[in-house]
């Protein structure tokens, strides 16, 4: 699948939406994915997942673990093209874990997995959690990265889309000081 078609493909869905939001990151910006309008499509969802799974071919991956609530599709979806299991790490007191009997073999190999990348806080949390565990990260996949390619998540990062939205502190938002309402999308 090439950027281009995932673009289409979220804003056929009307997963792209602009003007003034609050993101679960606390910056300000003017575009936000409401991915689960593109996820709630399954067919749109395993699509977008056998080509991120197909990034990941030879890379004899064991396990792949995503972060609720959208990163848990993927991290199925992906598992599903791949032929092996997945995992979901859930949130608790600001870090992540594994409930549900789900276990991380020491040195599984380990992709992680999540739908759109703002800040990186939810996939570091994953990767901490896959560390703390013993097992071997062999990479991040990401249905949108919209850092534009800017955040560093100390492993390599394959996205579908890479879509640099431009993100502000609330003191320096100019769309704040153009009196523009502010939108709080739930996704937390
Ligand atoms: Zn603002």
């Amino acid at each position: 699948m090439k950027p281009e078609e995932v673009m289409e493909m979220f804003e056929r869905d009307e997963a792209v939406l602009r003007g003034h939001f609050l993101l679960s990151s606390g910056l300000h910006s003017d575009i936000y994915f409401e991915k689960f309008r593109v996820l709630q499509h399954p067919e749109h969802l395993e699509a977008l997942c056998r080509a991120l799974a197909g990034r990941f071919g030879g890379e004899e991956v064991e396990l792949v673990v995503g972060p609720t609530t959208g990163g848990m599709l993927v991290a199925y979806e992906v598992a599903k093209h791949l032929g092996t299991t997945f995992a979901f790490a859930e949130r608790e007191g600001g870090r992540r874990v594994l409930r549900r009997g789900f276990v991380i073999p020491p040195g599984g190999r380990v992709l992680v997995v999540d739908d759109v990348l703002t800040t990186g806080g939810s996939v570091r949390e994953v990767l901490e959690l896959v560390e703390g565990c013993g097992g071997e990260v062999v990479g991040v996949g990401v249905l949108v990265d919209r850092s534009g390619g800017k955040v560093d998540v100390g492993y390599p990062l394959v996205s579908l889309l890479q879509v640099e939205a431009r993100t502000f502190r609330p003191e320096e938002c100019p769309l704040c000081r153009e009196g523009v309402p502010l939108k709080k999308p739930g996704s937390r």
